[in-house]
């Protein structure tokens, strides 16, 4: 039995760079509190990225999460956003206090729905919180017009844009501030970590104060901060990963490509799309299942794989509208689009070194499951 694929495989560096890149925190003893590869690291995201400001976090969930906090939004104001994303986007809306209200997607690549976006706006709406969904970028012409017209805020959930550019410019550029998530599964990684991108300044001194328990200075505490600083070590990864980025958004790109040379033109198979404008990153691979069409349901082509010792991940089910945490509070079926997709969706095994005779496999097994 060979070992199991899953879904996702985190890259690494050879392990001689990296002890290379750490060894000299044994002569500083510096392991963590913005040391220097954590001022090294941000300043080489801020030029990568086309960035004003980067503020570097222990995880993307904080970045988020503690954006929201600075925003200082009216309490149980409401923040609209999608229900299709990881647990992360609409826990930290709900963690911070605030009230998420739920737009739909698209169809076709899975962001917010922006023609469904004003009639969601009330009194109360505060902020929009986007995701750029698989890496596919949102309508975000669209989402600064209505931002402007009804004075709102902006931030972008781009965890898994890394690297992705929407007509030349960096997209972490867009809203009042974008987050990118550095963990271990995404494109670029600290192992664990996290970062915002922005250009107000005051904004960027009430975050850093926000993920280092307030402080303002030595004997000055006046904010109610956690603690989401980013550790040398995980710094230190960050370093030597983006040495090789664009290496290893090369190597997904074929992978991507030999998915696509099985799997483009199948019937009852949609795949994700290629959008104008933009330099895409190759983040996850997911394919929608339309049952009657293809012939096998999302839950059988999942079966099937597993049966095979291939991890598959029906990602994102369920929907975080109708999380057993929110207890009925919300109902997915005014989100159809997000409950329709969520249904027939699978993301497929895609990391840098994937074998292609292992896509290969995959696919054949895949159309196999055809009736
Ligand atoms: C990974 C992810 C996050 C959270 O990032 P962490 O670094 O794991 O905390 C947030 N939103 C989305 C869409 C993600 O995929």
């Amino acid at each position: 039995m060979t070992d199991k694929i899953l879904v996702t495989r985190s890259s690494m560096p050879e392990i001689e760079e990296y002890i290379e890149e750490i060894k000299d925190i044994w002569d500083t003893h510096w392991l963590t509190n913005m040391g220097s590869k954590h001022k090294r690291l941000q300043k080489e995201l801020e030029d990568f990225l086309g960035v004003e400001q980067v503020e570097l976090f222990t995880n993307g969930h904080m970045a988020l999460e503690l954006c929201l906090q600075a925003m200082n939004l009216p309490k149980n104001s409401e923040v609209i956003t999608t229900p299709f994303t990881f647990a992360s986007t609409t826990h930290a809306i709900v963690r911070n206090g605030l009230e998420p209200v739920f737009c739909d997607i698209n169809a076709d690549n899975y962001t917010i729905d922006t023609s469904k976006i004003e009639e969601l706006i009330t009194d109360n709406t505060s902020a929009i919180m986007p995701v750029h969904v698989y890496g596919n970028i949102c309508n975000i012409e669209e989402i600064e017009r209505i931002a402007k017209k009804y004075g709102l805020k902006v931030i972008y959930d781009a965890a898994h844009a890394f690297h992705v550019s929407y007509k030349g410019q960096g997209i972490g550029s867009f809203g009042d501030v974008s987050c990118f998530s550095f963990h271990a599964t995404k494109v670029f990684h600290c192992i664990e970590g996290g970062a915002a991108c922005f250009k107000d300044k005051d904004f960027g001194i009430e975050l850093y104060r926000l993920k280092n328990f307030g402080i303002r200075g030595p004997e000055i505490i006046d904010g109610v901060g956690a603690n989401a600083k980013l550790n040398e070590f995980c710094a230190a990864m960050g370093l030597c990963n983006l040495r090789h980025i664009d290496e290893e958004i090369a190597k997904r790109k074929k992978v991507v490509e030999r998915y696509h040379l099985h799997l483009t033109g199948i019937d009852g198979l949609q795949l994700n799309p290629v959008q104008a404008d933009v330099t895409p990153n190759y983040a996850y691979y997911p394919v929608i299942f339309m049952e009657k069409a293809f012939g096998a349901s999302r839950n059988e082509v999942f079966d099937a794989l597993e049966a095979k010792n291939i991890g598959a991940r029906k990602y994102f089910y369920p929907l975080t509208n109708s999380f057993d945490c929110f207890h009925g509070k919300y109902n997915p079926n005014l989100t159809p689009t997000a409950l329709h997709i969520s249904k027939r969706v699978l993301t497929l095994p895609l990391y840098s070194d994937l074998a292609m005779e292992d896509v290969d496999k995959i696919c054949e097994i895949i159309l196999e499951c055809r009736k």
